[in-house]
């Protein structure tokens, strides 16, 4: 769609003087202004569309551009808005233009944008790591870290004044925490709004900073934080406690603390999500002739049978002896690989016992029929 002609937008013929612009751009503006057709897009075009024609043609510099070279002229360039006008630059360039005709509602249009909040401190996020034992991680635990961070300093009770009292507003921004640049232009008046430097932007001014502090109202230290881990976490999860990060300056809101939890490898067991895994050696004797043993689990200890002629490799289960689940009430299971200890080193009546053993009809492996393969036993565990 091809750009309208900024004279044929507010009404006016190529020679308009000053004076005409302004009236016919005031009374487009009335005539659109948002507060009159709220909600109305149609509107709201049309009232960025004026704003955009007289910014142009009540500069006389960009309007002798214009008159040459039409939009070209001044697309992107000299400082002219090519049509990426907000509504929130309107109000703060053209804000005279409306402020007679609408007093307080105009106001209250603008608020968004041109009414900026005061600054307030935040404090930092802190990350701390913390190590735990796949006991720990069972049962759930409280721990207690100590923390260096920046905590509220005590001679002025954060507030980074001397005696806590010497506060005053800033005379700069008068306690806006924002400066409001005016400049005149074609309008009378054009303001650019920015953080106040003296303050910046608490809109607050200590008139004799704590020393010890030097005024910050924050000051290095450490915090003892309980916190509460519950059961079943894992690697590289993390908690955040609300609140218990750095302090922010001047009686802000402090950061939060963030738990990064980390595991210790365990001396038996191995973890694999929630279930638990454990390698058990058992003797050839015990293999062959069945036996009782205990497993290490996280509480305690647990007796499983071992039936006589038990193959290495077999997997056994022991259900709920595994991990807690962090976001349901399952819990993993202990997931043991049988192994069969063949020995090193052999006394010579060992190796004679043996070598009586080596052609017995019994001790030729037939891991036939009767014996399923390992891939066998994973499928039936896991169906
Ligand atoms: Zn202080
Ligand atoms: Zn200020």
């Amino acid at each position: 769609m091809a750009k309208k002609d900024f004279y044929e937008i507010l009404g006016v013929n190529r020679n308009a003087n000053d004076a005409e612009l302004k009236k016919a751009y005031r009374q487009m503006a009335l005539k659109y202004h948002p507060d009159k057709n709220p909600d109305n897009k149609e509107a709201e075009e049309k009232f960025k569309e004026a704003a955009e024609a007289y910014e142009v043609l009540s500069d006389s510099e960009k309007r002798s551009r214009y008159d040459q070279f039409g939009h070209d002229g001044v697309k992107n360039g000299g400082g002219g808005y090519g049509g990426g006008m907000s509504m929130d630059d309107i109000f703060s360039h053209f804000g005279d233009i409306f402020g007679g005709a609408f007093g307080g509602s105009f106001g209250g249009f603008s608020g968004g944008g041109g009414q900026r909040q005061r600054r307030v401190n935040k404090g930092s996020n802190l990350r701390v790591k913390v190590r735990l034992t796949l006991e720990e991680i069972h049962t759930g635990v409280e721990k207690k870290l100590k923390v260096n961070k920046y905590v509220p300093c005590n001679t002025c009770k954060g507030s980074g004044a001397e005696g806590g009292s010497a506060y005053s507003t800033c005379s700069t921004c008068r306690g806006t925490g924002h400066v409001t640049r005016v400049t005149n232009t074609f309008l009378g008046q054009m303001q650019t709004s920015s953080t106040c430097p003296t303050c910046s932007g608490e809109g607050q001014i200590i008139q004799h900073k704590c020393v010890h502090c030097a005024g910050n109202g924050i000051v290095k230290g450490e915090e003892i934080i309980p916190v509460n881990i519950p059961a079943g976490v894992s690697e590289g999860i993390q908690l955040s406690v609300n609140g218990k990060g750095n302090a922010a300056a001047r009686g802000g809101i402090p950061g939060d603390l963030i738990i990064q939890i980390e595991e210790a490898p365990h001396d038996h067991l191995q973890r694999d999500g929630s279930n638990l895994m454990y390698d058990l050696y058992l003797s050839f004797p015990d293999a062959a002739l069945g036996t009782s043993v205990d497993i290490p689990t996280l509480d305690g200890k647990a007796r499983i049978k071992i039936e006589p002629g038990t193959q290495a490799g077999r997997l056994l289960r022991l259900k709920g002896k595994g991990l807690p689940s962090l976001n349901s009430y399952n819990k993993g299971d202990m997931l043991i690989t049988i192994n069969v200890w063949t020995p090193k080193n052999l006394s010579r009546q060992e190796k004679e016992i043996l070598e009586k053993l080596q052609t017995s009809d019994n001790f030729i492996p037939s891991p036939g029929a009767k014996d399923k393969s390992f891939f066998d036993r994973m499928r039936e565990y896991f169906q």
